[in-house]
């Protein structure tokens, strides 16, 4: 449902429904105050800004914010991008009218690393299917009964991860894998070289043909739109699993969906798609060697007590007149 005209009175629109604690939100009201639009389309949003020119900061995690909106807030200021990803904003657009950009770096990274290993336990002890195996009684004790092959699962110890994108959360992912006693290589031709320690980083064709997990988190940009392409996935070994909760876009989804089909690759988890959310006879929902989990990596509690404080405190920066702390340039 969306506000009425009155309250886009207010400076800060959060534009989509996002976790923000009762303190951050305190925070904002003390602050001149908020609105949630709740809206999931740009358009929507553009309609309730057109009558609202004392609107200066617009919070979104995945509503568009372009140049259509944009042209709507003739007072803005900044947009925030709830999260890491500011694929969803036009930094372009904004940058020309003198908007800035901020995103919360960092603040969900640790979910985002813990969700990928639990992902790959997942995939490789099929956790899902035992639960589901005791639940509908397949489990029973008659003499002799031998659990399906399926439970005989494989180990993280000694495997090589092939970490794409070391930021903010591939390099929590390298030192969560260094906890397995994984060998750790990895390609990001931007990684600062102390954000890469512990990591031998190395071109993608070699991290591709080496790497027996492959884990995905860069960000979706011209340069790695699509980058695991139906070259990159031939490179991969046969039996190698890929995670992917980076963004959909990043990988050519007909591409995987056959490969994976064909059992050319080990599996893959994925947490993000192309296009969401994914309805239930999706494809990928009828291979056995994927497990699907619905954009939940940044879905944890700590995260959005953090990123909900980052928030108020890039809205009182801005609101102020001070540089924030996340200021995409
Ligand atoms: P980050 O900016 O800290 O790290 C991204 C890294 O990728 C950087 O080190 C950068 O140099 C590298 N990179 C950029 N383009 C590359 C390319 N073409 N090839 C190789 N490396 C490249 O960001 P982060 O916080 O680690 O987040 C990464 C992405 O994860 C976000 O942009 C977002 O799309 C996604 N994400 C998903 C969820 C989720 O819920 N599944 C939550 C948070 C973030």
């Amino acid at each position: 449902m969306m506000a009425d005209k009155e309250v886009y009175s207010l400076p800060v629109v959060l534009a989509d429904r996002f976790f923000m604690s009762e303190k951050s939100l305190a925070e904002i009201s003390a602050l001149g105050g908020y609105v949630w639009a709740d809206v999931r389309y740009h358009h929507d949003l553009a309609n309730q800004l057109s009558c609202s020119p004392s609107v200066r900061i617009i919070v979104s995690e995945y509503v568009r914010i372009d140049g259509f909106v944009l042209d709507r807030a003739p007072g803005l200021k900044g947009v925030i991008a709830y999260g890491a990803g500011t694929d969803h904003i036009d930094l372009k657009q904004a940058t020309e009218r003198g908007v800035l950009v901020c995103n919360c770096r960092g603040e969900n990274a640790e979910a985002v690393a813990e969700l990928t290993f639990g992902l790959l336990l997942c995939l490789m002890r099929k956790i899902h299917w035992s639960d589901r195996y005791v639940r509908e009684g397949s489990w029973k004790k008659t003499e002799g009964a031998a659990l399906p092959e399926w439970a005989m699962g494989r180990e993280l110890q000694g495997k090589i991860m092939g970490i794409i994108g070391l930021g903010q959360i591939g390099s929590r992912v390298a030192r969560i894998a260094h906890g397995f006693d994984m060998k750790i290589i990895a390609y990001d031709p931007f990684a600062q070289a102390q954000v890469a320690a512990g990591a031998e980083n190395t071109p993608l064709e070699d991290l591709l043909t080496r790497a027996d997990i492959i884990t995905l988190h860069v960000p979706l940009t011209p340069s790695s739109e699509k980058m695991i392409n139906a070259r990159a996935l031939a490179m991969i070994k046969p039996g190698a699993l890929l995670v992917n909760t980076s963004r959909g876009k990043v990988v050519d989804e007909p591409v995987l969906l056959e490969i994976l089909k064909e059992k050319r690759i080990g599996g893959a988890a994925l947490d993000v798609f192309a296009s969401e959310p994914i309805s239930n006879n999706h494809p990928f929902g009828r291979l056995d060697n994927v497990v699907l989990s619905p954009h939940i990596g940044a879905m944890t509690q700590e995260a959005g007590e953090r990123l909900s404080a980052s928030v108020a405190r890039q809205v009182r920066d801005i609101l102020e007149g001070r540089k924030p702390e996340c200021v995409i340039e």
